[in-house]
């Protein structure tokens, strides 16, 4: 069983690396190719792949984890170099593991199915110390049923499996789980802002949120980032607003209108247009102080 793997970003590469650790023949592409020459000094017996084409012709068993639904389009989509065109040659299944809309997602499955390839869509929730340790949580949905080497393979990256139903609805419960972490981000910022201003102390304020129940993995793994103590990016701020548009899109798409992912989702455009895009997403704790000041 040879696995092939695209997108080697800051999650792709980690959860790669899982699987080179653990002697699977594998073959990756990223669109830079840096990062897959990177992988490949860690772990020599690693192949590249010339572009995305070469994955479905060589592979059969294929994972994806890239930006967005414009960056699956690019990679997918394409005419000469593009993973779905070949698709018939040898992959015989594909699991997206990639933040992109149920939408697409859906698209995705159907020509999947229209080269006899079992198509899984199984994104993952957990940051990157989770993907380093292969402690992810894959949120899958599947017509197919996930088979044997799919199961391993999961597991060499993640802790659990969540089966959410078909096609389609790994993606939106994605969209769900993440818009409770982008509300708890949002609120951290305010809280931060509203502790300096009543003399509290942030740090020791942090800590008691990370032991409080109220206290989240999430909160607790981006405590130095929201004290402003390292500037690491673990999940860039354009990703967190990517993440919301879909999560307004998937409830547009259903009549619903709900405040809070609305009021997320504008605080994360309002930073991003201010600068914000390419920093954590812990930096809306910045951009809040900073508009309580009236800087923004
Ligand atoms: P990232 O570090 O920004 O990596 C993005 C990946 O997408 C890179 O491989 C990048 O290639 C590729 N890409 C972007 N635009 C492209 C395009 N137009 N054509 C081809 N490739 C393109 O992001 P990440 O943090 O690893 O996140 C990856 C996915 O996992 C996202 O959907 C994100 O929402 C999801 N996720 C992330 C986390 C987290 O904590 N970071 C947690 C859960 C889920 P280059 O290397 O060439 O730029």
């Amino acid at each position: 069983m040879h696995i092939g793997f695209i997108g080697l970003g800051r999650m792709g590469w980690l959860m790669a690396a899982n699987l080179a650790k653990a002697g699977v023949p594998l073959t990756v592409w990223n669109r830079s190719r840096s990062k897959s020459v990177a992988l490949v000094e860690h772990y020599p017996e690693v192949h590249i792949a010339e572009d995305p084409a070469q994955i479905a012709q060589d592979c059969d068993l294929v994972f994806t984890m890239i930006a967005d639904d414009e960056a699956a389009r690019a990679v997918y989509f394409g005419q000469e170099s593009g993973l779905i065109a070949p698709l018939n040659r040898r992959a015989k299944a594909w699991v997206e593991m990639s933040t992109i809309s149920p939408a697409l997602s859906l698209e995705i499955a159907s020509l999947a199915a229209s080269h006899n390839v079992i198509y899984v869509d199984a994104p993952v929730s957990g940051s990157l110390n989770a993907a380093e340790a292969g402690e992810l949580v894959f949120m899958v949905g599947t017509s197919a049923g996930l088979s044997p080497e799919i199961h391993t393979s999961l597991a060499l990256m993640g802790k659990s499996v969540c089966q959410m139903g078909e096609a389609g609805s790994g993606h939106a419960a994605k969209l769900l789980i993440n818009s409770v972490i982008h509300s708890q981000n949002q609120i951290v910022g305010e809280i931060l802002a509203l502790a300096a201003s009543c003399n509290i102390d942030r740090a020791a304020l942090m800590t008691l949120l990370g032991d409080s129940a109220a206290g989240s993995p999430m909160i607790r793994f981006r405590t130095p980032l929201y004290l402003g103590e390292n500037d690491e990016v673990t999940f860039a701020l354009s990703l967190a607003k990517k993440d919301m548009q879909l999560a307004q899109d998937l409830a547009d798409s259903r009549g619903h209108r709900f405040a809070q992912i609305s009021t997320n989702l504008d605080q994360l455009k309002s930073a991003e247009a201010v600068g914000f895009g390419e920093k954590d997403m812990a930096a809306i704790a910045q951009f809040i102080a900073g508009s309580q000041l009236g800087n923004q």
